[in-house]
């Protein structure tokens, strides 16, 4: 059970960076991690700032909750992602603000809604997909990202905020600290004659850095 533990440290430690830094505010957003064949999650009403180690849920691959506090009402989420993507062992769900802020925009290419305007959302997070808006705890949601087949490791839900998967826990919390950068650059660039990463350029990292 070492193992376990240390993940349960580290998911209360990442958590409460993320909320220190202003990354989520009040009881918004949650984070799981996969271990062994369950899933540890964020639970439910709780505070990123404050994440009890021994306190989180824990689930089995089927969702079923089998110990620790009830998980977050999100859940379907993360299992979503589990699901279509073997390699995802993390999910990261914020409402950060400038992520949230290019997810309220009506002209974003849903296709591809976070431009490569650096090389480094390209290397960590890939092309991003906008999800269709359905009032929050719907679990269409949850549809709408098995739909994509595991082709993306993330997406923004539309007037809401990203979910963000990595390979683990360290990996998906940077992807997403990396989307809301992003996001920030686009927005302070907005209506400016930027300049965006070429094709050429875009496929010459996902190349090297073996993204998607
Ligand atoms: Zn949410």
């Amino acid at each position: 059970m070492g193992d376990e533990h240390d993940l349960r440290q580290q998911m209360s430690a990442l958590c409460a960076s993320l909320f220190q830094r202003g990354f989520s505010v009040g009881t918004a957003g949650n984070v799981s991690a996969k271990i062994g064949d369950a899933i540890l999650m964020t639970p439910t009403n709780s505070t990123l700032g404050n994440i009890d180690p021994d306190r989180i849920a824990k689930l089995d691959m089927a969702g079923n909750h089998i110990a620790g506090d009830p998980p977050t009402k999100e859940v379907f989420l993360h299992q979503a992602f589990y699901e279509t993507r073997p390699q995802c062992g993390a999910v990261v769900h914020l409402h950060s603000t400038w992520a949230t802020a290019l997810s309220c925009l009506d002209d974003i290419d849903p296709n591809d809604c976070i431009p490569p305007l650096t090389p480094y959302v390209v290397m960590r997070v890939g092309t991003v997909k906008r999800l269709a808006y359905v009032k929050p705890g719907d679990p269409r949601t949850g549809d709408m990202i098995r739909h994509l087949k595991g082709q993306y490791a993330a997406v923004l839900l539309a007037n809401h905020g990203p979910v963000v998967s990595g390979k683990d826990l360290f990996s998906a919390v940077c992807a997403a600290e990396e989307l809301e950068e992003t996001a920030k650059l686009l927005m302070a660039t907005r209506g400016m004659p930027r300049r965006l990463l070429s094709p050429e350029e875009v496929a010459e990292l996902k190349t090297t850095f073996k993204t998607m």
